[in-house]
């Protein structure tokens, strides 16, 4: 850099302050909390500091304060949105790995009134085992990638541990002669984790779980019983204290207006399990989510609305706040394939139990020739052509893209788009936002 170039204005230089920033006044202290939900940082400024960023024509380039501005990507040289559609023209087909969500059975021994899947009782045959295998061959050959990711999902997957057990087996093989890495995790509900399916869940290398717990005692069993009536949480809770887990374990909490007391509580409950048990436990509320199985069962919840929606939500996204990769979810990634029991591909979890949205069989698809090799092709790219929600005028304006990407592409699709339940208040996610920054430098 010479000499004219360092006493150059941030302005003469190119640079704009970000589209994508939010602020709020952090109360009791004399500064602003910035967050930039482009590069996913987050900053106090005082208020000197704020007047300096409106006013670039004297921010000179070679000043402190202007290099922290460009590392915390307040001010920018670039266009934001041009790069966030590339990235989502990009993510659709960029095989960082391939990742297989696969469901050995839809049949379940609970019966959730919120849960968006209609249960059938089945279970996976050797032969569509035989079709997965050769798909993950497939994929992994014409992909390059070197990283096969497995999520055992279902219905609930350890009703059928054998078919868990023998396609991780062929699965594991399958990586070690393609020297690729592979890492599983499981949805389950807890439910049938005795110490003998943690050993061999263990041994099939899964080490993520997601256990669901809706409050304490009767809390829980009166959104999660058994298929037909009967508790469930003495169990859970019972094998999430005597079973040796190996892997972190993410508890989720769905939360709805009848159990939203019950966050505190619970939280604290499963800090004790984990100290007690010294299983890696930790816990996360989520608001219960509206869906069409769950309207047409007629048994939905009473969902969270308001500010209670807003506080709940804020807590579970505010971990979110990352660089900007321009695409929502797995479903917009031709690499990120979803099978059922019989073997049909979809793209989307809440597709797993809905033959009509499946686009093709594991035993003929092939990702070289995706479209052709497709049963139907439209269920594939409709998913994929909703990466970055690029068509959508409200998207395209509005400062969450980058960090929201058009939200769930499901329920865009088949319902409507859904915002951020805080996209009118970016107050209070800076605010939460900068909290969290600095608990975790403390
Ligand atoms: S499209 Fe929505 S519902 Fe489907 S996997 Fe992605 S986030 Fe989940
Ligand atoms: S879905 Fe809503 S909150 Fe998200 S980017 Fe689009 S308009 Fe904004």
């Amino acid at each position: 850099m010479d000499d004219k170039t360092k006493t150059l204005t941030a302005a003469e230089a190119g640079y704009h302050v970000s589209d994508y920033l939010i602020s709020a006044k952090i109360p009791d202290e004399n500064l602003f909390a910035i967050v930039s939900l482009y590069k996913g940082s987050c900053a106090a400024l005082r208020f000197s500091d704020i007047l300096m960023l409106s006013a670039l024509d004297r921010l000179r380039t070679d000043s402190p304060v202007f290099q922290r501005f460009v590392k915390l990507g307040f001010i920018v040289n670039f266009d934001e949105r041009a790069a966030l559609e590339a990235m989502a023209r990009g993510a659709c087909a960029f095989p960082s790995k391939v990742s297989l969500t696969i469901c050995p059975t839809m049949g379940c021994n609970f019966d959730c009134p919120y849960c968006f899947e209609n249960h059938k009782s089945g279970k996976m045959s050797p032969s569509v085992q035989d079709d997965i295998a050769a798909l993950a061959e497939r994929m992994l050959d014409v992909s390059g990638t070197k990283i096969l990711h497995v999520t055992w999902f279902g219905g609930e997957p350890l009703l059928v541990p054998d078919v868990i057990e023998s396609l991780s087996d062929r699965l594991i093989t399958l990586a070690e002669k393609k020297s690729a890495a592979y890492s599983a995790d499981i949805i389950t509900n807890g439910y049938l984790l005795d110490r003998k399916i943690a050993d061999m869940l263990d041994r099939v290398k899964v080490d993520h779980y997601q256990i669901t717990l809706d409050g304490i005692g009767a809390a829980h069993d009166t959104t999660r019983h058994l298929a037909g009536g009967g508790p469930t949480f003495e169990r859970i809770t019972g094998n999430l204290r005597s079973v040796k887990i190996r892997g972190h374990i993410n508890i989720r909490h769905n939360v709805h207006s009848g159990n939203m007391a019950e966050i505190k509580k619970l939280r604290a409950l499963i800090a004790e399990i984990a100290k007690e048990s010294g299983n890696d436990l930790e816990y996360y509320p989520t608001p219960v989510r509206d869906s069409l199985t769950a309207e047409k069962r007629g048994k939905q919840v009473d969902l969270l609305c308001g500010s209670a929606e807003l506080d709940v939500e804020l807590i579970r996204k505010i971990g979110d706040l990352s660089p900007a990769r321009g695409h929502y979810c797995g479903a917009n990634n031709l690499w990120n394939i979803g099978i059922d029991d019989q073997g049909r591909l979809n793209k989307c979890w809440e597709d797993s139990d809905k033959p009509e949205h499946s686009f093709g069989t594991a035993a003929k698809w092939n990702p070289g020739d995706p479209l052709n090799t497709a049963d139907h092709p439209d269920l594939l790219t409709v998913y994929l052509n909703t990466s970055g929600a690029l068509d959508d005028p409200e998207c395209r304006k509005c400062v969450w893209l980058p960090f929201c990407c058009g939200g769930c592409p499901h329920q865009r699709l088949f319902r409507k788009r859904e915002c951020l339940s805080f996209k009118a208040d970016p107050e209070a996610f800076a605010l939460k936002a900068y909290e969290a920054r600095k608990t975790s430098h403390q």
